[in-house]
């Protein structure tokens, strides 16, 4: 194992519920989907159909336009507490990506209003998401990241996504809130966890820290950064931050 100034852990987000405060696909869905979305979320939850098939046959339920759309995703707010943790990883040289089911267009939409602090600190930030557009009327989706061989159905395969950026089996960091980084988590070296992730984490017996915002999960790198302390904190057990 090469030392940790030239193994630096890798720190994967994911957006929606965890960078936005609210999930920008349930939020298009609420304000513009006919009502059949909601059989096609039950599915899911139940784990009878994976992201991929979800996302496809919600978006095909969604009436409106890029400008009804647009103004719907303005309206929603990112963690305040994410140009603290992107400043953080920047100041320690920890490279950051954004994982995520969720869409390109809906994600560009909401980090473009988020400020020029934010903007400047999201400066080498990849994004690796589904893919949304506008074309003839109406929405089509794709998924440039879903894997060959995902046996979760995932619409982004963040477990293969993760492995396909961390060729030098550095330490990996993941921070998410929600059943769609389930896979991650399993795979990820230090996981914070929130929300729903949080409760699936508790049920597995996931080792986690609890986090309720990013400004917290800032805080908490930082302190392990700079105390060289990763690999100790990943292999303990759940700590409550
Ligand atoms: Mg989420
Ligand atoms: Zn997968």
């Amino acid at each position: 194992m090469p030392d940790g100034s030239q193994n630096l852990p890798i720190l994967f987000l994911d957006f929606d519920g965890t960078i936005s405060e609210r999930d920008a696909i349930d939020a298009m869905l609420e304000a513009f989907a006919a009502p059949e979305w909601l059989a096609v979320e039950e599915e899911w939850q139940a784990g009878r159909i994976g992201s991929r098939e979800c996302l496809r046959a919600q978006m095909a339920l969604v009436r409106a336009a890029p400008k009804e759309a647009g103004a719907l995703l303005d309206s929603i707010k990112v963690d305040r507490g994410l140009a603290a943790l992107l400043e953080t990883c920047a100041a320690h040289r920890v490279p950051v990506h954004i994982v995520s089911d969720g869409f390109d267009y809906c994600i560009r939409r909401i980090l473009a209003h988020a400020g020029p602090r934010l903007a400047r600190a999201l400066g080498d930030v990849r994004v690796f998401s589904s893919r949304l557009t506008w074309e003839g009327g109406r929405w089509h989706v794709e998924f440039p990241y879903f894997a060959e061989g995902c046996a979760h159905g995932c619409a982004t395969c963040k477990p293969a996504v993760m492995r396909r950026l961390n060729r030098n089996g550095a330490r990996t960091v993941f921070v998410g809130d929600g059943l769609s980084d389930r896979y991650a988590a399993e795979s990820a070296d230090l996981v914070f966890a929130k929300a729903k992730l949080a409760d699936y984490c508790r049920a597995r017996s996931i080792a986690h820290v609890f986090y309720e915002d990013l400004g917290k999960v800032a805080a908490y790198l930082e302190a392990l950064l700079r105390a060289d302390a990763l690999d100790a904190s990943a292999s303990a057990q759940a700590v409550e931050a």
